[in-house]
């Protein structure tokens, strides 16, 4: 299950902002998953819940967001939305699309105290 490996290293950017920006405790993790990124919402907040569990992020909500992705079209050149890897360019019908975001998970925000 790569979610607990992505809250992993969710962990040690805390970490890592912790020591920088001097906080002790985070309240609120706020993230967005990419459409294409294949990661299960519901498997990435179980993951979170037991990867925290005992660090400075223990009991901290996670809020997820999922923005939609976006493509360049190689045809129209134009930058489209997509829902799916393979859809194709709602402006042109071309198939040439090159996804630009919505593969990644972010770390948007943190709330710290
Ligand atoms: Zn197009």
């Amino acid at each position: 299950m790569h979610e607990m490996s992505l809250c992993e290293s969710i962990l040690d950017i805390l970490k890592e902002q912790a020591e920088r920006d001097q906080f002790s405790r985070v309240k609120r993790v706020r993230v967005d998953i990419g459409p294409l990124s294949c990661v299960d919402p519901e498997a990435l907040q179980f993951g979170f819940d037991v990867v925290m569990k005992g660090s400075l992020a223990e009991g901290a909500a996670l809020e997820i967001s999922r923005p939609p992705a976006e493509a360049l079209c190689l045809s129209c050149f134009k930058t489209v939305p997509v829902r799916e890897r393979f859809d194709s360019c709602p402006e042109c019908g071309s198939d040439a699309l090159q996804v630009t975001s919505g593969e990644e998970l972010k770390l948007r925000e943190l709330e710290v105290v």
